[in-house]
């Protein structure tokens, strides 16, 4: 069979090497005889495993020594709770910048939790020339007391991502979930930064938490134990059972990462197949994307035929030939390509030739 390339935005793609070892150690991990899903999450085994992930993610995201670096559960979304929960006791509030449909979920969820009245938001894109863009508001000229500022810096579903660095008074909280070492960013900027492991990491329902340690010192409210980061940082994120085959793998992403450049050359690569796929969309007539340039995601790109009566044939046509699940999120419609870390640039070129020939095809 020749080769499958899956654009799906998540649960996404994983390294092929780190499938194939994997697979391997299935039945055998760590010449034990059994698999890493069933041996005690406390064993002296299990417990290297984890203190490697760790040193070997630091090293990759260069991570400050004053931040704890936590395996939770609960995704991404897991973590929209968690902040309000952890952060905004004593009625605290909060701003949120909104950039498309993560975002505004996030906020949502913060308002369920506290009431409106201790969430403000900000809507941060605006249509310039029938264009998405994003425009990063000056957060020092608001006179509030916010304890943190959350915001989003790539749109999923909206295919739209901030490179402009946000410069805040309060903590910044990045919901990093689909861009998390994508690129090269500098941590200490952040006061916590939290994303769902199934695009960049590992399994789904795994979520990496990298919190700046003052930040705990912030009020919570009451909550569940296994969401408290406290709790979390004082029993290593093992206050219950972790999920440990997710944890298993996302230290193998982490190993392979590392050794394939770590996150410098994965930059570089994402970069290089961003621009391909882009030139292809703005150099044929037959499709098109609504982003600026300078808010044009790299991980995940959207596109438009623009005859949308070809759709149906072009996602069939395109399974035919091995490039999966690029069908665009139900809210936006048209195509989406994700393309995290782990797509090959051969899985981008192939979808170029495949998008040229079609269009070439169908004109
Ligand atoms: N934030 C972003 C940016 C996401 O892309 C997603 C999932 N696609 C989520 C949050 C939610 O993650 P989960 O489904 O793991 O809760």
């Amino acid at each position: 069979m020749s080769a499958i390339y899956n654009f799906c935005a998540g649960p996404a793609m994983l390294p092929q090497a780190v499938m194939q070892k994997a697979q391997q150690e299935l039945i055998d991990w760590n010449g034990l005889g059994v698999s890493v899903m069933e041996i005690s999450h406390r064993s002296k085994e299990f417990i290297a495993l984890t203190e490697q992930a760790e040193v070997t993610l630091r090293k990759l995201m260069n991570i400050p020594k004053n931040y704890h670096v936590l395996f939770m559960h609960g995704g991404g979304r897991g973590q929209f709770s968690n902040v309000v929960n952890n952060f905004l006791g004593d009625n605290g509030r909060a701003l949120y910048l909104v950039s498309g449909q993560w975002s505004s979920s996030a906020v949502t969820e913060a308002q369920k939790l506290v009431g409106e009245q201790h969430i403000d938001s900000i809507n941060i894109v605006e249509q310039i020339n029938g264009l998405n863009q994003v425009t990063l508001p000056d957060l020092s000229t608001i006179k509030k007391d916010y304890r943190y500022v959350h915001y989003c810096s790539n749109e999923t579903v909206d295919g739209i991502e901030i490179f402009e660095e946000l410069t805040s008074p309060w903590p910044i909280v990045a919901d990093l979930s689909s861009t998390i070492m994508s690129h090269e960013i500098d941590v200490s900027k952040y006061g916590l930064i939290y994303a769902g492991a199934q695009k960049n990491i590992g399994p789904s329902g795994l979520s990496i938490v990298i919190v700046r340690d003052d930040m705990l010192k912030l009020p919570s409210l009451p909550q569940s134990s296994i969401m408290d980061y406290r709790v979390a940082v004082e029993y290593g994120s093992m206050f219950n059972t972790p999920p440990t085959f997710a944890w298993y793998l996302a230290s193998e992403v982490f190993a392979w990462l590392a050794a394939n450049g770590g996150v410098s050359a994965m930059a570089q690569l994402n970069q290089q197949k961003a621009a391909l796929l882009y030139h292809c969309i703005d150099n044929n007539p037959f499709y098109k994307n609504g982003v600026a340039l300078n808010n044009r995601s790299r991980m995940n790109v959207t596109f438009q035929l623009v005859n949308d009566a070809l759709n149906s044939e072009f996602l069939v046509q395109a399974e035919q030939v091995g490039l999966m699940a690029l069908k665009g999120h139900r809210n936006v419609g048209g195509m989406r390509a994700s393309i995290y870390n782990a797509m090959p640039l051969a899985g981008v070129k192939a979808l170029v030739d495949f998008m040229n020939n079609f269009a070439v095809k169908h004109h």
